[in-house]
């Protein structure tokens, strides 16, 4: 039996989410508190923040925010400075060549034009493609050795740099229910959280990869954070407005181009979303394969906790277009990690969550029906896939 946020349309089946007596989500019931927030109160601690930021640097940069140029990224640059008065650093961990799209590329490049420092990182693209290979096979979900990167890159460069505050953006143990970390603006733990599990890359490691080879991959210690003082805070915890409605409206005034593409071909409803590559759209449909939800579910979800959208519209969306993925992204992804498309569906599909497909006698997978994705009878992502 899988359980549905009466409130939104998050399934039980999401990692690390907890649901209430009345089957309401946690992020729906931190929503519902949000008008009491005592945001003067939030604001005079992130001052208070800032402070101990332009107190214990040594080189004349406060903070890092890490940044791949998106909007939520854009809007914490802009607030650290802009807002703040803080002189950032901001810190880029960028795709190999193959992986970046255009306007992911154009989009960092506005972001340092609106007067930024930054350290771009980049990991050699060989063994960029290792890692992301490795995740593929052996969690069905590429993103866990990117985002070990991702996220690993901007306290490795701290602690080089000795600026031991860190920006992050929105905290998605309160947004969508993730796993691990706080429920409030401190991040130093957010390396527990499902994708980044604990920050070591070692399941990825052997064959040709050693410990010389995935320093911007690991995450610092706990050890190593106390030493150096890191200081890591979700930006987003402390803003009344931080949200993706504010956040892209303000980034695309400031230069932010946005992807042209249909809901039905990436499945996402905003198209400001995850600008920087396209594989992430594969990933996602995997995400679907193994939970039964993706973005669009994690969008409308929002979105109805925002008052934006109703419960029977958010069902709508998540049964349209959650977890669609155009052929393209699936041929792109494979040709780049030299597999085949029948490999790739030969790996994908032996991550279909058992509570979430029933596998037919004719070779079929139909949807568990309790899952708001499954409403109108929607057909099994592959063979959408490979009817598109
Ligand atoms: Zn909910």
């Amino acid at each position: 039996m899988i359980q549905v946020c009466k409130s939104c349309v998050t399934p039980s089946t999401r990692p690390g989410i907890q649901f209430d007596d009345h089957g309401v989500c946690l992020p729906c019931r931190v929503a519902e508190e949000t008008p009491q927030i005592d945001w003067a109160l939030r604001r005079e601690e992130l001052t208070r923040i800032a402070d101990w930021g332009r107190e214990h640097t040594r080189l004349g940069y406060h903070c890092i925010v890490p940044v791949s140029g998106g909007k939520d990224s854009t809007r914490q640059a802009l607030y650290a400075r802009d807002d703040l008065g803080l002189r950032p650093l901001l810190v880029s961990c960028t795709y190999s060549p193959q992986q970046q799209s255009d306007v992911g590329a154009h989009n960092i490049a506005n972001l340092i034009e609106l007067g930024f420092d930054t350290i771009i990182v980049g990991p050699g693209p060989q063994k960029w493609k290792t890692m992301m290979k490795r995740a593929f096979y052996k969690y069905g979900n590429w993103c866990k050795a990117t985002e070990l990167a991702l996220y690993s890159i901007p306290p490795r460069v701290a602690i080089a740099y000795r600026i031991p505050l860190i920006f992050l953006g929105e905290n998605n143990a309160i947004t969508y229910g993730d796993l691990g970390g706080s429920m409030g603006g401190d991040a130093n733990r957010m390396k527990y959280n499902n994708t980044l599990s604990g920050g070591t890359p070692d399941a990825m490691m052997g064959d040709g990869i050693t410990d010389r080879d995935v320093l911007w991959f690991r995450y610092p210690s706990d050890a190593e954070m106390a030493k150096a003082h890191l200081r890591v805070v979700y930006m987003g915890y402390f803003i009344e407005d931080f949200n993706q409605h504010t956040n892209a409206r303000i980034a695309i005034e400031r230069g932010l181009r946005v992807r042209e593409t249909e809901p039905e071909d990436v499945g996402a409803l905003n198209q400001v979303e995850d600008l920087d590559e396209d594989f992430v759209h594969v990933n996602q449909l995997l995400k679907f394969l193994k939970f039964g939800f993706a973005r669009v579910t994690d969008e409308a979800s929002q979105l109805v906790r925002l008052g934006m959208m109703t419960r029977d519209e958010a069902i709508d969306a998540v049964s349209k277009y959650d977890g669609r993925c155009h052929q393209r992204y699936i041929d792109a992804y494979c040709e780049f990690l030299g597999i085949s498309v029948a490999e790739f569906w030969r790996v994908a599909d032996g991550y279909r969550g058992a509570s979430v497909w029933r596998h037919n006698p004719d070779g079929s997978w139909t949807l568990n029906a309790d899952l708001p994705t499954a409403a109108f009878g929607r057909r099994p992502a592959e063979a959408q896939a490979q009817e598109i």
